[in-house]
């Protein structure tokens, strides 16, 4: 871990209308990243040097290919055709986006000379005039790995008070994602819980656009009870996956629920049916909640069927292994690339909310079968995921261990730097900064 440094917390989303706490506040010791304000998301400008190019930014706009889009700004229809024909042995152009920015440089005499693009967060496309037309090659856009560090006191709910701490969307999704298979969400959140979060962000090297990245460690402490959980790749063939301080696997073979920020609205059980009038076992439960939110898989599998299914609307059945099934019911549609057959991983989306089939309104109706029968879901002994051992359970402690100490560092270096400014203030320093070194 090379190039681990510090970095503020800031909100890189400059869309979002979240008041913006001055830097140094948040985090004393890295007043000298660019301000969040500063960072301007999907441009790269990276020139030719020769200043008699005449650049220009340009982007694609809706109803517009690279073809007009390039004409537009200039260029001859061969020439065009030939840069984009080159860009397209590194580029799938039916991915392009509208929004998506381009550089333009033409030659004095109006010609096109070069074009330049993002590929990813760290590549980019240029192509260039070259004896035959036009050559395409990808260049590498350096960046650096940081870590972040952020914790909260639970307000509502940890969606928004991770939120207000400046966390983005993605990762808190991937946050509650991670402690889905642990904790109920809706029942076992109370006011004054916590939440403490540790992950990697990469920077541009101008620090002009951020990419988040993988959550080191998360922990949530629920009723004075932490939940901590590492990421670790264990050694053999498995996918990196998050495990608890004794090295068992956080992922269990079914999560307890398969939607997020939903309401149980009706029970397993004997109950009059809403639509039919008459008793009967309501074979599942009921969460309900806002059409369109999603439903994840409860467990990896392959999913049985995906179709319209009678009363039940549009349906979908994972097969998880040879003693577990789960239906999911009404959806409004299913997910992408959801079909009969398809291999599905644990909380993937695979279908959203809705009110298809014989429903009073909108809900997820979640049957769990075992061994070919549906059964209580709340009463399910749910199975446990793997548990590290030998000379895995070895490398998951190390691991464990050093990104504790990373945040004890983090933790103890905002102090000393809010004592060394609390001391300056005593001294009448102006107010002056000290920072202290990175350990
Ligand atoms: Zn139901």
């Amino acid at each position: 871990m090379g190039n681990l440094l510090d970095f503020p917390a800031s909100n890189p989303q400059n869309s979002d209308s979240r008041p913006i706490i001055p830097l140094e506040e948040v985090y004393p010791d890295s007043v000298n990243y660019a301000p969040s304000d500063e960072i301007a998301p999907e441009s790269v400008n990276i020139h030719p040097q020769e200043a008699e190019y005449d650049l220009k930014e340009i982007s694609i706009k809706r109803g517009q290919g690279m073809m007009d889009v390039l004409v537009n700004s200039g260029a001859g229809r061969q020439d065009a055709y030939n840069a984009i024909k080159a860009l397209s042995a590194h580029y799938d152009m039916k991915k392009l986006q509208v929004g998506q920015a381009l550089q333009a440089a033409y030659n004095p005499d109006g010609s096109l000379a070069e074009l330049t693009m993002q590929k990813s967060f760290d590549h980019m496309i240029r192509v260039s005039r070259s004896e035959t037309g036009f050559e395409a090659t990808i260049e590498d856009l350096p960046s650096l790995k940081l870590t972040r560090h952020v914790q909260g006191v639970i307000d509502d709910s940890l969606f928004l008070s991770a939120y207000q701490e400046g966390l983005p969307n993605s990762v808190i999704v991937n946050m509650i994602r991670i402690f889905s298979f642990d904790v109920d969400f809706q029942r076992e959140i109370r006011k004054g819980d916590s939440f403490e979060i540790l992950y990697e962000r990469k920077m541009s090297e101008d620090g002009r656009r951020v990419e988040e990245g993988n959550i080191l460690f998360a922990k949530l402490i629920l009723r004075g009870k932490p939940i901590s959980l590492y990421r670790y790749q264990p050694q053999k063939g498995h996918f990196a996956d998050y495990f608890h301080e004794n090295g068992k696997s956080a992922k269990k073979a079914l999560m307890r629920t398969p939607i997020e920020g939903a309401r149980l609205s009706s029970y397993y059980g004997k109950r009059k049916h809403p639509v039919l009038g008459y008793t009967r076992m309501h074979k599942g439960l009921d969460f309900s909640a806002p059409t369109g939110t999603p439903i994840m898989a409860a467990g990896d599998g392959i999913v049985e069927r995906a179709s319209r299914y009678g009363a039940y609307g549009n349906y979908v059945r994972i097969r998880h292994n040879g003693t577990y099934k789960t239906a999911y019911a009404h959806l409004s549609k299913y997910g992408r690339g959801i079909k009969s057959g398809k291999r599905v991983k644990q909380g993937q989306i695979i279908g959203y909310v809705g009110a298809t089939g014989r429903v009073t309104g909108r809900h997820l109706h979640y049957e769990v079968f075992v061994n070919g029968k549906q059964v209580n879901p709340l009463r399910l002994k749910i199975p446990t995921g793997i548990t590290l051992a030998g000379k895995d359970k070895q490398k998951f402690l190390t691991l464990a261990g050093d990104i504790n100490n990373q945040i004890t560092a983090k933790k103890k270096n905002i102090l000393l730097t809010w004592n060394q400014k609390i001391a300056l203030n005593d001294t009448g320093g102006g107010g002056e900064m000290l920072v202290m070194p990175s350990p």
